[in-house]
């Protein structure tokens, strides 16, 4: 049967398109789109003309079983999203999973992808780090979420759209405290890129400032916790004054 290529096509500049993507896009019999008219564009213009299957997270399931079918057909597809790579905050972990629980070749074509694009050049601890993705939207949820990475010594790594920006920014504030390191980086890749790193204080008072730069697409990398071997020290103090306080009469 055939292989489903899951290809990643540029987040902005449209020159990061790999060789082998186009080639592997010119190649297949079809391209599952998460919106096929928005990569109708991006595929005409590197003369691409492929039948588009739609494939999103309301029809991701449904689209399983016809995929499969054409696949033991012999037929070879392709995925691709709006933008970057698949299965990174886009559709495709479905049928991804569906297809390797069944022993199809699924075949990664490697790409752009905004979250180790921001991280590259921003600054921050890279050996160890933790995607977070979206925050909830909700304020609730988005402190809850927050509250639990406290103490993640990992450089955390955030995807946010501008109209939540300013107000993931505060609760990130309210959260890890005005001291936090921060860097935001912004339209990777396009003509307006920009990197703006500090601590969260300084960062929610720039975009504060600022406001005409909250616009386009951000990824936000947030400081892991430093270590602290004294608050561990301070926890055994205060379960020893626990303990004593029970066996006191
Ligand atoms: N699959 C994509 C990837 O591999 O990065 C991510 C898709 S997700 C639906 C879209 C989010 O990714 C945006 O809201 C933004 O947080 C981030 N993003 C995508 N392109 C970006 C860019 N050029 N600059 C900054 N952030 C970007």
């Amino acid at each position: 049967s055939g292989s489903l290529f899951i290809v990643a096509t540029p987040i902005g500049n449209l020159k990061d398109f790999t060789q082998r993507a186009i080639e592997t896009l010119s190649s297949v019999d079809w391209i599952a789109a998460e919106d096929t008219r928005h990569s109708k564009p991006l595929l005409q213009h590197f003369a691409i003309n492929k039948p588009l299957i739609s494939l999103h997270d309301h029809n991701e399931q449904e689209r399983i079983e016809g995929v499969k079918q054409r696949l033991r057909q012999g037929e070879n597809g392709a995925l691709i999203s709006d933008a970057g790579t698949p299965l990174i905050n886009d559709p495709g972990y479905h049928l991804v999973k569906a297809l390797r629980d069944e022993g199809f070749s699924v075949v990664p074509i490697p790409g752009p992808s905004a979250v180790i694009t921001a991280l590259c050049a921003a600054g921050m601890p890279t050996d160890r780090f933790s995607y977070e993705g979206f925050l909830p939207a909700k304020a609730a949820k988005r402190l809850q979420v927050l509250q639990t990475l406290t103490q993640e010594g990992r450089t955390m790594v955030f995807y946010e759209s501008p109209h939540r920006l300013q107000a993931t920014l505060e609760a990130m504030l309210e959260v890890f405290g005005a001291e936090r390191q921060a860097v935001v980086a912004k339209e990777l890749t396009k003509q307006f890129e920009q990197f703006v790193g500090s601590d969260l204080g300084e960062i929610v008072e720039y975009f504060k400032q600022n406001p005409d730069r909250v616009r386009g697409e951000f990824v936000i990398m947030l400081q892991g916790a430093d270590e602290q071997p004294e608050r561990e020290e301070n926890a055994d103090d205060v379960l020893i004054l626990l303990l004593l306080k029970q066996s006191l009469p």
